[in-house]
């Protein structure tokens, strides 16, 4: 919880030296308080005050970095609500295998995993996680499992099992990985912290109910190991949303350290659509990790796109670059179509465009990410500025088509445009992107 001006002046000398740059500790303090200065400025600061302020500057959440790279970050949250800022890491997917399934079934999800690509309005979006669950009881067959997962995808895993030396053997075969050793239970959990930080991991700890989950999770940290995932464990939908929402809320709104570290959940039961919807409440309701019992592309496609809803930030568009983009292969006497560069407008426009069958150029002029109607209000989407960028890149040395197709949605712009753009005609197309097709085959086909 960040501390007040006052609550840190407390903490400060007092001697108001000003060698920090302000007049007074207060000052300084108030400075501190808003983020607006550093306390190393201050050299005469306590180790209590270092501590202290170090402790209120730590995400409620804390950040986990996984895979060799460190590439995929869970965590890192500050709000309940999307809309009160923004997420900050998305809910993470894996695929969870159990090591007695037989070789060939293996490997068969492995290249699976390791191929599922899906691209979604310019995002190239794949599984983050395989999960490798012990059944077999041999600590060998385990490893040799894992490390093949591994080897194959070069992903981080979600290691299982209930015996603490398989855990230790499997945490050592795939050292480097950066994965999640799953779980350690109250009884295990020290042994476990020091065999995960050894090998570089993360550790899941689980408990019977919330009071012993944050009480083992509270050992840990207090033992100095931090990467701790939380594995609570329930035994409905609906224990899963509450748990989650209160784990979250004791987080962020009281600042509940031990409750502070993203969550784990694997998904072992029910069909398609019920781990659909299982999967589906973690991405909603502050899943850190989510293990899927199947390979199922079009589960993915499902569940991706949902969490991509959840988790873009809405203050920050996500745009394409500004420029013209070939669909399909234009001649120089192609159709010209212009739209916006926010993404959902362009990945929609383009689409349509090539259902239709027609090859085009479509012009995508800087309109900071913003869609058709709100760049236009926004003074972004005029037929001055269109003009100004299609002269700036040159399109007109590099077609001869001087007809261009205009959104529905700013039609009230076509008279600027021809202004601006001498010797062409500009055409009014649809609102819709999805009446695109049959106004290219009515309207552009050529004859
Ligand atoms: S340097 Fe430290 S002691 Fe001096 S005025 Fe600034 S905060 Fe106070």
């Amino acid at each position: 919880m960040a501390m007040t001006g006052l609550q840190i002046q407390k903490l400060l000398p007092g001697t108001n030296c000003k060698e920090c740059g302000s007049n007074t500790c207060l000052a300084f303090a108030m400075k501190l308080a808003g983020k607006k200065a550093e306390l190393s400025a201050c050299p005469y600061a306590s180790d209590e005050i270092k501590r202290v302020l170090g402790a209120a500057s730590e995400p409620p959440v804390r950040v986990v970095e996984l895979g060799p790279d460190k590439g995929l970050k869970l965590g890192g949250e500050t709000v309940l609500y999307r809309h009160e800022k923004t997420f900050v890491h998305q809910t993470a997917l894996g695929i969870n295998l159990d090591d007695t399934e037989p070789a060939a079934e293996i490997d068969r999800k492995l290249a699976a995993i390791r191929d599922y690509v899906l691209v979604r309005v310019g995002e190239t979006l794949r599984v983050d996680l395989v999960g490798v669950t012990q059944k077999s009881g041999s600590a060998e067959q385990f490893a040799a499992v894992a490390k093949k997962a591994f080897d194959v995808t070069g992903r981080p895993l979600v290691l299982r099992s209930t015996d603490p030396q398989a855990l230790a053997a499997v945490a050592a075969a795939v050292k480097g990985s950066r994965s999640v050793l799953a779980a350690a239970t109250p009884e295990t959990a020290l042994d476990l912290s020091r065999v995960a930080a050894e090998n570089g991991h993360a550790l899941a700890v689980t408990a019977p109910d919330l009071d012993a989950l944050a009480a083992v999770a509270g050992q840990l940290r207090d033992a100095g190991f931090k990467d701790v995932v939380l594995q609570p464990q329930t035994f409905s939908e609906a224990e899963r949303f509450q748990v989650n929402a209160i784990i979250r809320t004791l987080a962020l709104k009281d600042n509940f350290k031990p409750f502070g570290s993203v969550s784990l959940r694997f998904i072992d039961d029910g069909d398609l659509l019920e781990s659909t919807a299982a999967a589906s409440t973690e991405i909603a309701k502050y899943g850190g990790i989510c293990m899927l019992p199947h390979f199922d592309a079009a589960q993915l496609v499902t569940l991706m796109t949902l969490r991509l809803n959840l988790y873009t930030d809405p203050q920050k568009p996500i745009q394409v670059e500004p420029k013209v983009y070939p669909i399909g292969e234009p001649t120089a006497t192609s159709p010209v179509f212009v739209t916006t560069n926010f993404s959902l407008t362009y990945f929609i426009v383009s689409g349509e465009i090539e259902n239709s069958g027609t090859s085009a150029w479509l012009v995508v002029p800087e309109c900071e990410g913003m869609s058709v109607l709100t760049a236009w209000a926004a003074g972004k989407f005029s037929g001055a500025s269109i003009a100004k960028f299609i002269k700036g890149i040159g399109l007109e040395q590099q077609v001869q088509t001087r007809e261009i197709v205009i959104p529905g949605y700013v039609a009230q712009i076509s008279g600027e445009l021809e202004e601006n753009l001498p010797g062409w005609k500009v055409l009014v197309g649809p609102q819709e992107a999805g009446d695109l097709e049959s106004f290219v085959k009515a309207r552009l086909t050529p004859a």
